[in-house]
């Protein structure tokens, strides 16, 4: 058996879920019908919304998971987002009444992403709001990134799991440029500090916030 084209998960009874982002989960009407014929063609029973917009394709039997993506591949193209880890953006520039003016979070999202591919700093999950109100939930995802007047706030730490926590502000009025140098700073530094399969609340707690500000901000 060839290895798996993108990361897949297995179930308990031997099939896979494929999740696909298309678009960060912004899609078209015509995307859903083109999504439910794949799930038709690869004979899958049950589609899923996750609640990092992807839609996952739930019971895929092992010879069905490449041919699937690289039917995925054919229908979107570079539309298809690929971060290490999760990254999740409210609907703000594109759609809410509320985004700060002046700010595009779809867009950065995506420059996101691409720093998140640079690095290997193991599961991160990133929300990208925009404006406080935080409908990404970014204060509880590792990197929290929002909107405000004033430019872009980063936290760091935040966790919705067993022992949960709610992120730190690390720096905030920043523009969009500085962000992005900073979170590239940020992915060194959890690739370079994290012990296996460690996530970034365990790793601050471990070393120190201390520690991580002075690597990562001048
Ligand atoms: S975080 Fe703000 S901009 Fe984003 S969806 Fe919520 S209210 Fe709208």
């Amino acid at each position: 058996m060839e290895p798996f084209k993108y990361h897949v998960t297995q179930h308990k009874d031997g099939t896979y879920s494929v999740g696909v982002s298309i678009d960060q989960g912004y899609m078209t009407p015509d995307d859903f019908l083109v999504l439910a014929q794949l799930a038709k063609k690869h004979q899958v029973s049950t589609l899923m919304a996750t609640t990092a917009k992807k839609i996952s394709f739930m019971d895929v039997t092992e010879q069905a998971v490449n041919p699937l993506w690289e039917d995925l591949e054919q229908a979107f193209g570079n539309r298809l987002c690929f971060p290490k880890g999760k990254i999740i953006v409210c609907p703000g520039s594109r759609f809410c009444k509320f985004a700060t003016p002046g700010k595009d979070n779809h867009a950065l999202g995506r420059k996101i992403e691409r720093i998140s591919q640079a690095h290997d700093a193991g599961k991160i999950k990133v929300g990208v709001s925009c404006c406080p109100l935080g409908c990404a939930m970014p204060r509880v995802r590792d990197l929290g990134v929002l909107a405000t007047a004033k430019g872009w706030m980063l936290t760091i730490g935040g966790n919705g799991g067993a022992k949960p926590g709610v992120g730190q502000v690390i720096a905030q009025d920043l523009s969009e440029e500085a962000l992005l140098e900073l979170l590239d700073k940020v992915y060194q530094y959890f690739q370079d500090n994290k012990t296996g399969k460690e996530r970034t609340i365990r790793t601050v707690e471990r070393l120190g916030i201390e520690h991580l500000k002075a690597a990562v901000l001048n």
